[in-house]
């Protein structure tokens, strides 16, 4: 990972970001961060929150924020603003997502008899995709227990990824960056571009992300979870978490002048 200021940036006009402790810091979203967010829409920048929270949540953020479209579930689906409506875009068939239903409740009850210390994330009841357990959020759930999580979940055949705050059971063959490129099919209605899209995050759940994107940033938290990141990404801000994010946009909006 190199400083962010090396990044040449030019070229960039779309940013997709995750949400929790990249945007948001320890769960809040300050001024600063939306402010920065605001000024990057102001400059024409497309924007996309790409977050492992519930499609419910992703809903407000599409309502409320300014942004194009928010993905959640890490990717499960995404919501965009048509007007004044709300609409919605998945990656799987309705059928397919009554199947994935059945998986899920299998892994919920297999984890609560093996593993009964271990909740659910408390955002549960507005998922729609996905299982998610805290793991960092409410509770400081130890390693072992985790990797012991993430087997389980395995067993069902369901893959798994794990952020600073939940780790989500995934029925399904979605991720971040694929999550990303329906959400900028539907909403803005073109293919992605890979030169002129940055994604940003900061945990496990962000490596599709850091993987697919051409130009990739961790804000500098993301130091805490280079275990779990095969792919890091490529520049890294000073700053951690919503100050970091503020960073890069001050960093995009300097490279477009
Ligand atoms: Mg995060």
């Amino acid at each position: 990972m190199r400083p962010l200021e090396e990044a040449d940036l030019g070229a960039v006009d779309g940013v997709a970001f995750d949400v929790d402790d990249t945007l948001t810091t320890h769960g809040a979203l300050t001024v600063p961060a939306y402010a920065a967010l605001a000024e990057l829409k102001g400059a024409g920048f497309r924007l996309i929150a790409v977050t492992g929270r519930p499609l419910g949540w992703a809903d407000a953020m599409a309502a409320t924020w300014p942004i194009d479209a928010a993905v959640g579930e890490n990717g499960a689906g995404w919501t965009w603003r048509d007007g004044r409506t709300l609409r919605t875009g998945y990656a799987d068939d309705p059928v397919t997502r009554a199947e994935q239903r059945d998986v899920l409740e299998a892994i919920r009850r297999d984890v609560h008899h093996h593993l009964p210390e271990l909740r659910e994330a408390s955002d549960q009841p507005a998922r729609r995709c996905d299982l998610a357990f805290d793991i960092g959020e409410g509770d400081q759930v130890p390693e072992p227990t985790v990797r012991a999580l993430v087997e389980r979940i395995r067993s069902h055949g369901a893959a798994v990824t794990v952020s600073s705050v939940h780790a989500h059971a995934i029925p399904g063959s979605w991720d971040k960056a694929r999550g990303v490129r329906g959400a900028v099919r539907d909403a803005l209605g073109e293919p992605l571009d890979r030169d002129r899209w940055l994604f940003v995050g900061d945990s496990g759940n962000d490596e599709a992300g850091f993987a697919f994107f051409e130009h990739t940033v961790g804000v500098a938290n993301v130091r805490d979870h280079l275990e779990r990141l095969s792919t890091p990404p490529a520049w890294v801000t000073q700053a951690e978490r919503g100050e970091g994010f503020a960073e890069l946009a001050a960093a995009l909006l300097r490279a477009r002048s």
